[in-house]
């Protein structure tokens, strides 16, 4: 088996893997440290949790290490289609330079122009940042990309869903024609072969097992479900995944809860939270301090459910997430793989537990085709068959009792909880946006007669970028 040791990365660089804790390589690690190593260009078809964010950041720091940053120039460049999976990959840089002397920024939407201005003039080794926003700091004249030695592309496939591969050309584009390339992405579509053909150069191919699809560590289920009503189902659904929560008891330590659209992240971790259950939400109409303060605290274990879209999730490292709960499932099979693979890293056990009403029975077998096996099914916890029925507290006894004044508020033929009401919702400190074309009611709802249903994930692409695809979602 292959050991750090054998790797030839800076002595420093070892110093800080053994310090935090990594034993061996992973085997992305393995084999793409080496050939990048030796100025290689590498193609690694890896998704998150395999190890991939060491497997380009350790050779770039060892590459790095000689040599010194120029104003305005910056040695290397990371792209990462989200805020969150960019600064995760500047974390990962602290960690292992911290007994180098490397500088590095971090360009993400959210954070003023003007701290990053400063940093980039002072002359940066790494700058770490999403297309979008580099391109404006390009075009407003402050950073030079010709001095970039090393460019890495991570999760490609995610920023083809996001739209983003015109703007990956571009700065390709802008870069010497010399420079390394590590070019990452969990699968390779047609699209992203083509990029990869057109500026990659002999690259090595590493491709490593998709962990989640046959990870024996998580195990999965679906609860099939029919609301009693149609109107009734929002609400009804979120009834039942309290009771598949409770269900879990203290062996859901902390959880991620999945839903497909950015509206129904917010009903839910709102409506979680008004019975009692610690949970916030995450997507890209949240502000940058609000999305940080929220996953901290998850991380450091004070925030115990992370209700969250995909694009927010994206690469988030959770090391110990116990479970995974998708309130829908998503209308891209591979989303599945993405959102259960939170739980169950690093060889722990976890366990993804999914709510499948009859709409979405086709992507659920769109999904067991992928994953080539049956997900099984479970039984619905609330026996009763009637979900809609206020039969007693799930979890809760005192939120129940607010549920029901609310409730008195609201009339019976309506499916929500007044706090559930998209007035309510509406008023949200932080949602100012995406909500055009909902009428501002009942989004979740009304927009699923619409069809307002997220396409290739675009309608969570954070707002500094612009979309693909759905305009009216554009936050
Ligand atoms: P990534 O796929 O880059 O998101 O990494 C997933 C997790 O694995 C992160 O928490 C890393 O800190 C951790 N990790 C990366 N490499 C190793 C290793 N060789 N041994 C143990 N843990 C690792």
């Amino acid at each position: 088996m292959t050991k750090f040791s054998d790797l030839n990365l800076n002595p420093k660089v070892l110093k800080a893997i053994a310090e935090a804790g990594y034993e061996t390589p992973t085997p992305i690690q393995a084999g793409a440290i080496p050939p990048a190593l030796e100025g290689k260009d590498v193609l690694g078809i890896a998704q998150t949790g395999t190890g991939k964010t060491a497997s380009f950041t350790l050779p770039m720091i060892t590459l790095l290490a000689r040599g010194r940053a120029r104003a305005r120039m910056p040695r290397s460049l990371v792209l990462c289609p989200t805020r969150e999976l960019a600064a995760q990959v500047a974390e990962n840089f602290d960690t292992y330079t911290k007994h180098l002397k490397l500088t590095k920024a971090l360009l993400i939407g959210g954070v003023s122009f003007k701290e990053q201005d400063k940093l980039i003039d002072k002359g940066v080794d790494v700058l770490i940042a999403t297309p979008g926003r580099l391109l404006d700091h390009f075009e407003r004249g402050k950073l030079l990309l010709t001095g970039v030695q090393i460019m890495v592309v991570d999760e490609a496939d995610r920023m083809l869903d996001m739209g983003f591969i015109p703007d990956i050309e571009r700065i390709f584009s802008l870069t010497p024609f010399t420079r390394q390339t590590l070019f990452f992405s969990a699968t390779m579509a047609p699209e992203i072969e083509r990029i990869t053909n057109t500026f990659l150069s002999a690259p090595e191919r590493i491709e490593v097992a998709r962990q989640a699809t046959t990870g024996e560590n998580i195990e999965q289920g679906v609860v099939m479900f029919k609301g009693s009503r149609r109107d009734r189902e929002p609400s009804e659904k979120r009834k039942l995944l309290r009771a598949i929560i409770d269900a879990e008891g203290e062996a859901c330590t902390n959880a991620i809860v999945f839903c497909n659209r950015k509206v129904d992240v917010d009903i839910v971790a709102k409506s979680l939270k008004k019975y009692g259950y610690d949970a916030a939400p995450i997507h890209g109409d949240l502000d940058q301090s609000q999305r940080t303060r929220t996953l901290d605290g998850f991380r450091d274990g004070t925030l115990r459910f992370l209700v969250a879209s995909d694009v927010a999730a994206r690469g988030l490292d959770v090391p110990s997430v116990s479970h995974v709960f998708n309130f829908d499932v998503p209308s891209h099979a591979e989303d599945y793989v993405h959102r259960i693979g939170r739980t169950g890293r690093a060889g722990r056990d976890g366990k993804a537990v999914m709510i499948c009403i009859p709409r979405d029975e086709k992507n659920l077998a769109d999904i067991e085709s992928l994953v080539q096996r049956e997900i099984p099914r479970l039984d619905n916890p609330l026996k009763s068959g009637s979900p809609a029925e206020e039969t007693k507290p799930e979890g809760e006894a005192k939120p129940k009792r607010g549920r029901r004044k609310k409730d008195a508020d609201t009339p019976q033929t309506t499916e929500r909880p007044a706090a559930e009401t998209p007035g309510k919702t509406n008023d949200g400190p932080k949602r100012s946006r995406g909500r055009r074309g909902s009428g501002g009611g009942g989004a979740g709802e009304k927009s699923d007669k619409g069809g307002n249903k997220v396409v290739g994930l675009g309608d969570h692409t954070p707002e500094f970028i612009g979309l693909s695809f759905k305009e009216r979602s554009a936050g």
